[in-house]
């Protein structure tokens, strides 16, 4: 749908690799990650409040401990709500089609990995900047705390960063 909305020229994506120069094709991925991981942690807590839960929230949190099945259960208006973001960054920062379906796999494994249940990569450097399954799953265990989708620093600028977590 969104690919057919380039033809009618709703949307911004392009299919020349060199229409903004190669490096805006990284630039563009990087920054629409950048984005969507904002917009995630903030819809993400709003969903948190208790009304909104229930409407929004509580199908995701079935399970306390999450499978990679869990990555795609959420309730139908907040799989829309997430929508959304595609449908409007691609009428607003220009990407490759290429670049959107690597946009569209990043999530998309990404939330299978935060899902696993186990960590998949050991990672001797400490650098707990990329959310993965071990962060995640304190958020199906405690709820009020770890609301991003790729990176942590929205948690740890606004105080819902597990303090034991970098322990
Ligand atoms: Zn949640
Ligand atoms: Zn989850």
């Amino acid at each position: 749908m969104i690919l057919e909305g380039s033809n009618l020229g709703i949307t911004l994506i392009y299919s020349d690799l060199h229409q903004y120069g190669l490096w805006y094709n990284l630039l563009s991925f990087v920054l629409v990650l950048l984005l969507q991981d904002t917009y995630f942690y903030f819809t993400h807590r709003y969903l948190h409040k208790p009304k909104l839960f229930k409407l929004f929230h509580r199908g995701h949190h079935r399970s306390v401990q999450p499978t990679p099945w869990t990555s795609f259960a959420f309730d139908p208006p907040e799989a829309l709500l997430q929508a959304l973001f595609l449908v409007v960054i691609v009428c607003i920062v220009p990407l490759h089609y290429l670049v959107f379906m690597m946009i569209l796999l990043t999530m998309t494994i990404w939330s299978i990995v935060n899902h696993l249940g186990f960590e998949l990569f050991q990672n001797p450097l400490k650098f707990n900047w990329f959310i993965g399954s071990k962060h995640h799953l304190i958020h199906h265990q405690k709820y009020n705390m770890h609301y991003g989708l790729y990176f942590t620093f929205w948690d740890r600028l606004l105080g819902t960063q597990d303090i034991d977590y970098d322990k």
